[in-house]
């Protein structure tokens, strides 16, 4: 088969594949960036990414930590550098640390860095064990800094226990990066005080758009949609952003922020398409592999896992990489109001 990218002519990318044990996918973008949701379950119920009512999966079908941290090591066998464990609740999951701990033995080495993205709640007591098992960064979700904005926003959650662990994170010395959904009527006019408060705790800050995912109910996601264009030029007006040149493989747009001394980013996935550049893969705790955030094409690694044993998973993550898209489907508009991705976010982990 013949692959024409560009000015590169490839014979066949399977075979490219095989010579780098790379996995380069069908457009020729390097794939060196696993996500995993490591739990579908959460001590919050955010409004923008759950239901109230949540049924979550039975045991049964959620990879063991065993084989969890096993397909973890597959893919740092074809390349990857980077692993973010999310959810769900990453933290809440029983014995997670302990596979925090044995992949976090090859930062430095066959890894660059293993890290999570969390809602905070469980910092206090575990910021000292992610520094020890190698974590050096994080990514802790805040929309809100009044207290009773906080509750309603995450609906069960506690902003006084959140600070308190990104004190303690803070202290232990993990970098912070705080992650804000920008959520229309909800937090819009305070994501200015968001960024100050963000400087002068010495934290990055990134804000989000509302995706597209999961069924929520009525037209609920289309009230929440805020563009970011709009939120950027509100920012401009009070603080100087200047472009960086920092680009992660990701949907984010890095800016430094004169007044506040720290870095702002922006998650355009509907206002600007990020997919030229994409360099990940998410896999559920269920052991989906998706190979695009924005498009329901999956393979199922846990059935090849659990029937065919680890060099059969090789192979599949392989073909799973060559029927990587070339970008996302989201869509809100009034024609189509609520859903494009028919998953929820705690299932993919964003
Ligand atoms: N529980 C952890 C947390 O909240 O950070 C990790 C999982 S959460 C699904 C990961 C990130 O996705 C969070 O920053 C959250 O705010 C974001 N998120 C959830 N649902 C979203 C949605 N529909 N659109 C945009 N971001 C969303
Ligand atoms: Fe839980 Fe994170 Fe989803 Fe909030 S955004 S409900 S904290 S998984």
């Amino acid at each position: 088969m013949i692959f024409s990218l560009g000015d590169i002519r490839y014979s066949s990318m399977n075979e490219i594949n095989k010579n780098t044990n790379k996995l380069i996918d069908p457009f020729g973008r390097t794939v060196d960036y696993l996500r995993v949701s490591v739990t579908d379950r959460c001590d919050f119920r955010c409004t923008y990414c759950m239901a109230e009512e949540m049924k979550f999966l039975p045991k049964k079908d959620i990879l063991s930590l065993e084989e969890l941290e096993a397909v973890c090591r597959v893919f740092i066998k074809l390349g990857t550098r980077k692993i973010r464990l999310t959810g769900g609740e990453p933290l809440v999951r029983k014995g997670i640390m302990q596979v925090i701990s044995n992949l976090g033995k090859e930062v430095g080495n066959s890894l660059d860095e293993i890290t999570i993205t969390t809602n905070g709640s469980q910092l206090e007591t575990k910021a000292e064990e992610l520094y020890n098992a190698g974590v050096r960064r994080i990514n802790v979700s805040l929309d809100h800094l009044d207290p009773d904005k906080f509750k309603e926003i995450t609906r069960w959650g506690d902003l006084e226990k959140v600070k308190r662990g990104l004190k303690k994170a803070s202290e232990i010395g993990l970098k912070i990066k705080i992650n804000t959904v920008a959520i229309s009527g909800f937090n819009q006019h305070h994501l200015s005080e968001i960024l100050r408060w963000c400087g002068e705790e010495s934290f990055d800050m990134t804000i989000i758009e509302v995706m597209p995912m999961g069924d929520l109910g009525g037209d609920k996601r289309y009230g929440q949609y805020l563009p970011l264009t709009q939120v950027r030029n509100e920012l401009e007006k009070k603080f100087t952003l200047t472009d960086l040149p920092e680009r992660t493989g990701g949907p984010a747009r890095y800016f430094s922020v004169k007044e506040t001394n720290n870095k702002l980013g922006f998650i355009t996935p509907l206002t600007h398409n990020f997919c030229e550049s994409c360099n990940r893969v998410r896999l559920t705790c269920t052991g989906i592999l998706y190979m695009c955030l924005g498009q329901d094409d999956n393979v199922d690694l846990k059935i090849v896992l659990r029937d065919k044993g680890l060099n059969a998973l090789e192979d599949a993550i392989r073909k799973a990489i060559m029927r990587k898209p070339k970008g996302h489907d989201f869509e809100i508009s009034r024609q189509s109001p609520n859903v494009s991705i028919n998953r929820h976010m705690s299932l993919t982990g964003g």
